[in-house]
């Protein structure tokens, strides 16, 4: 396999694992964009969210929601993106959705 979300999710690559289900992983970003910045990525392969079920969709959204609650971050508020193809700059082409929060975030 050569793709680097589905080996970290292997464990073949270390990460900051912050939450795990039967569904998906999730690990701090590397390179954090703000004080709290999360990637929460199916265990399934999926490119983009172009090719996920809803479902899968579903399941990110709730961990995030747990996540963003357990980060603190719920309360003022936090970011959900999903970056989709060249002109969005997805880097990895594992779907993952970036929660991002702990300031304010201008668009
Ligand atoms: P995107 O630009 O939406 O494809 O996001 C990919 C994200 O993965 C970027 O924010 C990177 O900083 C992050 N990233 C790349 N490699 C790693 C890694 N080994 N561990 C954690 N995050 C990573
Ligand atoms: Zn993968």
């Amino acid at each position: 396999m050569n793709c680097l979300f589905c080996r970290i999710i292997e464990g073949e690559i270390p990460s900051a694992k912050v939450y795990e289900d039967e569904f998906v992983f999730a690990f701090r970003d590397i390179n954090p964009l703000a004080p709290t910045h999360v990637l929460i990525v199916p265990k399934t392969h999926y490119d983009s969210v172009l090719d996920a079920p809803h479902e899968t969709i579903g399941h990110m959204t709730e961990a995030a929601k747990l996540i963003a609650k357990a980060e603190g971050v719920d309360e003022k508020g936090f970011r959900l993106v999903m970056n989709t193809g060249a002109d969005a700059g997805q880097t990895v082409k594992h779907l993952h959705m970036h929660l991002l929060g702990g300031r304010e975030l201008p668009m």
